[in-house]
């Protein structure tokens, strides 16, 4: 049997999700159909995200887009101590891995990426060059390099290493605890907090 369009127009565009299936979204749209209130405020909120969620203009966190200053609530806590060190992550979810260890009080980079030759991504299309300006201008004394242990992370590491040593950081690598090719946003706390506890100068 056809379900109705006004039906399936929904569980199709549901079915774009990340581990959503056609069953899935098929059972979302059931569960959505007897619930018109909770339906109401997804889409309220879905319909309003993209104007309301800005871009840290300083590390490129996600950041509330009414807030004047353009900046992200990390890098507006000035009660953070340690703003001579910088971590510098592939994307958002990363850096919620690491602030939910709890141990670093310094600030972040995102690069929304890792340098891909195969997938066409080269430094221009992350935020390296404005990761170069930061390190300058704030006079960051270690970056701490926290993107994943696989060959593009890497690659990426090795890249910022060699980008940032002429200008006088210390550059370290998250290591110890990091199985090769894992995903940081998907390791538990306390692999992460070793992880950043147990960085190292980045070997060459
Ligand atoms: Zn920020």
């Amino acid at each position: 049997m056809r379900l109705p369009a006004g039906f399936s127009d929904a569980t199709e565009a549901l079915a774009c999700l990340p581990g959503v299936g056609e069953r899935t979204a098929t059972r979302f749209g059931f569960f959505l159909l007897e619930r018109p209130d909770a339906t109401k405020a997804i889409a309220e909120a879905l319909a309003t995200m993209h104007q309301r969620v800005g871009t840290c203009g300083q590390c490129y966190n996600l950041a509330d887009a009414e807030v004047s200053d353009g900046l992200c609530e990390i890098c507006a806590d000035t009660s953070r101590f340690d703003a001579r060190t910088l971590c510098v992550v592939e994307t958002v979810p990363h850096l919620l891995a690491i602030e939910r260890t709890d141990i670093f009080k310094g600030t972040y980079h995102v690069l929304h990426g890792v340098l891909s030759p195969i997938k066409g991504v080269g430094p221009d299309d992350l935020h390296l060059p404005s990761l170069i300006a930061r390190v300058q201008r704030d006079e960051i004394t270690e970056v701490i390099v926290a993107t994943d242990a696989d060959v593009e992370g890497e690659a990426t590491a090795a890249y910022i290493r060699e980008i940032l040593l002429p200008l006088g950081a210390s550059v370290t690598r998250i290591a110890t605890g990091v199985p090769m090719g894992s995903d940081l946003e998907y390791l538990d706390g306390t692999t992460v907090a070793r992880a950043l506890m147990g960085r190292k100068p980045q070997a060459t």
